[in-house]
């Protein structure tokens, strides 16, 4: 990383460069001279120790014997490491991520997978049951009634809907 568009907090060593530019100065002048460092206006170009800090985004110059620091200060080096195990870890999380417990419905409570299946919670038969066990024998009766009437008693038309009618006692609630 080269280019910085945010700025931090600038790490020891960041200081620690742009006092060399300020020493002495006044706090006004050194606020030009700080704009100036920052806009990379103030190093010289051809100095390829001085760098812009991985972390923090400061110039600084690397003083160690070869030239191969990313960051500024410890304390950076520090952070960026903690911030690239954090983007590691998101990384992952978003590839692989670990399974979210699944959540109780009352369906759950329906053992439908045997025979003869059956409800482990009352409240949940209740729950579900009615909206599939719904009483409709009057309305039921009208609604066969009609049909007879418009197509005939056998000879009804192929629809879609399948009326669970038995014409015996079992419609009757
Ligand atoms: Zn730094």
């Amino acid at each position: 990383m080269t280019t910085k568009t945010t700025y931090k907090e600038p790490g020891s060593g960041a200081v620690e460069y742009a006092k060399t530019f300020t020493e002495g100065m006044s706090r006004s002048e050194a606020a030009v001279v700080i704009t100036q460092l920052l806009g990379g206006e103030l190093h010289d170009v051809d100095d390829n120790r001085v760098k812009s800090c991985d972390y923090c985004g400061y110039f600084w110059r690397d003083n160690s014997l070869r030239n191969t620091k990313k960051t500024c200060s410890d304390e950076c080096k520090r952070n960026l490491k903690t911030m690239q195990r954090r983007e590691q870890r998101a990384n992952k999380e978003l590839l692989n991520p670990t399974p979210k417990e699944k959540k109780h419905t009352l369906m759950d409570d329906y053992i439908w997978w045997l025979e003869y299946p059956f409800w482990i919670n009352e409240y949940s038969m209740i729950k579900i049951g009615w909206k599939h066990e719904r009483p409709s024998g009057v309305a039921l009766m009208d609604y066969i009634e009609a049909k007879n009437t418009i197509y005939g008693e056998g000879n009804r038309k192929i629809s879609k809907k399948t009326v669970e009618y038995h014409g015996d006692k079992r419609d009757q609630l």
